[in-house]
């Protein structure tokens, strides 16, 4: 069994805690250490008792708070090279630091954990699948396009984890300036509620569980629209699949899948 809890989504942190037989991991910590361990409480987890911290991308909103838990709780981070370095001064010093590879799977505990490369303005941005044998969760936050490497990596997930941004009116609409428009809007910004939609038409299968709609805009988004856009693809598919909408201020729902 696999247990996954968004601890937060959004552009003021991001974090997911996904705890298997044999592992328990953090991918991204984006708040303070001080809000992470508190949502970890309110899971019954002690952050002693995390195995790992993984890094996607530099962004302050999934680094925040690695660098306090891995020191204040003994954690091993595992995180490119490049964007090791480009999150040095939100890092500080940590230990012991595990260097991965975007397509090169690694192991925590009974956990495989393969990144693969996201379109994202970052140095080397990853997003993951993480599987235990026998359940997949896929990951696809702050990625600006769904490639076919990202079709392809997240095949066959019983839960996905999908960023439902912006609603492309409110945010064409919005008060934003013209260049932060385009760049959420680009290759290298983040997925529209309607692209996320499109991605879930063409990954649904009978043994998807549980759908996370994720990073959503606070100026450029509602719960309601991000929700009525996947929900529109799932309604006409044979299987019920639970969709929970993430928040930045508080835990998601649990899945146990
Ligand atoms: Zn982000
Ligand atoms: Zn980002």
């Amino acid at each position: 069994m696999i247990r996954v809890c968004v601890l937060a989504s959004g552009s003021k942190g991001n974090s997911v805690f996904i705890e298997s037989e044999r592992a328990r991991i953090l991918i991204d910590a984006g708040l303070s250490g001080k809000e992470i361990r508190l949502r970890l409480l309110s899971l019954n987890v002690h952050p002693d008792d995390l195995s790992a911290l993984i890094v996607s991308h530099e962004h302050a909103d999934h680094v925040k708070g690695i660098g306090v838990l891995s020191r204040q709780h003994e954690l091993p981070v595992y995180i490119t090279e490049p964007t090791y370095h480009a999150a040095s001064s939100m890092l500080k010093h940590i230990e012991p630091v595990h260097f991965f590879r975007d397509g090169v799977s690694f192991k925590v505990g009974d956990l495989t954990i393969r990144p693969y490369a996201s379109s994202h303005d970052a140095v080397d941005p990853v997003n993951f699948t993480v599987s235990n044998g026998n359940i997949k969760l896929g990951l696809a936050t702050d990625l600006g396009f769904a490639s076919a490497l990202v079709r392809n990596c997240l095949r066959n997930c019983h839960a996905l984890i999908l960023e439902t941004n912006h609603d492309r009116e409110m945010l064409r609409a919005g008060t934003y300036p013209e260049p932060l428009k385009q760049r959420i809007l680009s290759r290298l910004g983040h997925l529209s509620n309607d692209q996320a939609a499109e991605l879930l038409a063409d990954l649904h299968h009978l043994d998807l569980r549980h759908v996370f709609l994720a990073h959503l805009s606070e100026a450029n988004n509602l719960p309601d629209k991000a929700m009525s856009a996947v929900d529109g693809v799932l309604r006409a598919k044979p299987v019920r699949t639970a969709i929970h909408v993430c928040s930045q201020y508080r835990i998601s729902a649990e899945a146990c899948i």
